[in-house]
């Protein structure tokens, strides 16, 4: 049985005052949860605050990128060793927007993945197709891709300590949702790539969906077989509606 994993994914909003009043609304509502992990992805220069606001309670956090470079030279670049330094779980890697707007390709990806493994942290692995793909009918093929990228260079074993989120491009921050069948679809494609090559472990794998997940949508999203949770931008910005997301995954 799968633990079921909600990450808020913060990107580039926030502020010192408001993320402390969403943390005190989410430490007082998460005692309710039984069987979500509930997890938070601030902008970096947050994470300390959120450490001392979190720490010892049941609320995981994590960052929105890495570099792939161990440090050296890379000004305004941010290494995964650092985030370990702030008791960061998880690292989101691959996210659309850092592929679309920063050009990370495949390939960087994939040293991402590495580097955050390498730090001892567990990379949230973010895949998924545009509108286009989607209508050309090269959802698999593309997904497939993007995980080949990992699989080909690192192997399967790698993904043992990993999470993938499932985000439609075309359902990111739009308001359009992929159908619960949609998104069950592309889950059971992800997990038969991984069991083809290690059936325990595509088993055992947690597999967030992620794009427009709302608190009205949540419950229908989460009852599929192979979606165990979500990955949420804007909803988690909201301490009531996260919540009701969370809940939704038990
Ligand atoms: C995301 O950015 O990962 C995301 C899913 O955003 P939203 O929930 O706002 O669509």
């Amino acid at each position: 049985m799968r633990q079921p994993l909600v990450v808020g994914n913060w990107k580039m909003n926030g502020s010192a005052a408001t993320n402390q009043h969403l943390l005190a609304d989410l430490l007082a509502g998460c005692s309710s949860l039984t069987r979500c992990r509930m997890g938070v992805c601030p902008p970096f220069v947050y994470l300390a605050a959120i450490q001392a606001q979190l720490q010892g309670s049941p609320i995981v956090w994590g960052a929105q990128n890495a570099s792939q470079h161990a440090p050296g030279a890379y000004t305004g670049e941010i290494s995964a060793s650092m985030l370990q330094d702030f008791g960061c779980t998880y690292v989101i890697v691959g996210h659309s927007e850092r592929r679309t707007l920063y050009l990370e390709n495949d390939g960087i990806v994939a040293e991402k993945f590495a580097a955050v493994q390498a730090a001892g942290l567990t990379p949230i692995l973010c895949v998924g197709e545009s509108l286009e793909q989607r209508e050309a009918g090269v959802t698999e093929q593309v997904v497939g891709q993007q995980l080949d990228a990992i699989l080909n260079t690192q192997g399967v074993e790698v993904f043992d300590n990993c999470v993938i989120a499932y985000e439609p491009v075309w359902a990111i921050g739009t308001g359009k949702t992929a159908t619960p069948e949609q998104a069950q679809a592309v889950h059971a494609f992800i997990r038969r790539q991984l069991a083809e090559k290690n059936q325990p472990l595509s088993e055992k794998i947690q597999i967030l969906y992620g794009g427009s997940v709302k608190g009205s949508n949540a419950n229908e999203l989460f009852s599929m077989p192979d979606i165990d949770g979500g990955l949420i931008g804007g909803a988690s910005l909201k301490a009531e509606e996260f919540l009701t997301i969370c809940r939704a995954s038990e």
